[in-house]
């Protein structure tokens, strides 16, 4: 059976690690090629768009490829949205690896938006000093906030021609520890922090230092996903691969 996982997460890097050991699988793992030092899952790689729905399609085809994994990040809609469009058009099986949102605690003092426009109305009436962990691709949308300083992490320097909200931009890639992230709360200052509820474990210690030392989250809500097959995890996905091939 030849699976192609759409990857760019953890999640995508221990499945495809998980099914290098699996007699009856070939696997590709895909990257969009968006960081410039990536993390390379184990096994066949292949980096790039493939150039909409209709390029997904042809490779699919060309590949002949027999399952589609989508692993990719909960907040990376467009592809999600193309690999069940190209799924359905080729007529092959496509999993959603859909790791469990964070669920707020009684003890967290979260603002729940729907999207970074929402995110960046509710900071003009609540915040002064924010830790902006969105990564790079929406900055823009806080730049016109000038009476806000932002702590801005993401992994690679903003797109030539974003507009850079006012503050420091700081270079790290996860997992983030809690002594690390409640000392860079302490030192910034910070009193509200923008988040993309992702879910997992990497970047979950910012939400725990914030509940421990009662600062604001405003949590930017996931997009929807399409309907179809779902799993919460890396095990789960791998049962549903050993059920198709009949182990
Ligand atoms: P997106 O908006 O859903 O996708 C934009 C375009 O990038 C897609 O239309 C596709 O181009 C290409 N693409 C995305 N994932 C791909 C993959 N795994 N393999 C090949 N092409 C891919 O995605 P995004 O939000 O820009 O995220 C880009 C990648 O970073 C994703 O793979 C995602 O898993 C990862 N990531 C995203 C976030 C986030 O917060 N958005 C966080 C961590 C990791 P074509 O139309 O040309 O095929």
């Amino acid at each position: 059976m030849r699976i192609l996982i759409l990857g760019g997460t953890g999640d995508a890097r221990e499945l495809a690690s998980r099914v290098a050991n699996i007699t009856g699988i070939e696997a590709i793992a895909s990257l969009a090629g968006a960081t410039r030092e990536p993390i390379t899952p184990t096994g066949n790689v292949r980096v790039g768009g493939f150039g909409g729905v209709s390029g997904l399609v042809n490779y699919l085809r060309e590949n002949q490829i027999d399952v589609l994994i989508d692993a990719t990040h909960p907040f990376a809609a467009q592809i999600s949205q193309n690999a069940a469009q190209a799924a359905q058009e080729v007529g092959i099986s496509r999993l959603l690896l859909n790791r469990p949102p964070w669920e707020k605690l009684p003890s967290d003092d979260w603002i729940e938006v729907d999207d970074h426009i929402n995110a960046a109305l509710v900071l003009e009436n609540h915040a002064q000093r924010v830790f902006l962990t969105i990564g790079r691709q929406e900055i823009s949308a806080f730049a016109h906030l000038q009476n806000i300083w932002f702590l801005m992490r993401m992994i690679d320097p903003p797109k030539p021609g974003s507009l850079i909200p006012n503050g420091l931009i700081l270079y790290d890639k996860g997992p983030f520890n809690l002594e690390q992230e409640k000392e860079i709360l302490i030192q910034y200052s910070i009193d509200t922090i923008v988040s993309k509820n992702s879910g997992g474990n990497a970047t979950y210690a910012k939400i725990i230092a914030a509940r421990e030392l009662g600062i604001k989250v405003v949590m930017i809500k996931r997009p929807p996903v399409p309907m179809g097959e779902e799993v919460a995890d890396v095990e789960g996905a791998v049962s549903w691969l050993l059920e198709r091939i009949g182990n």
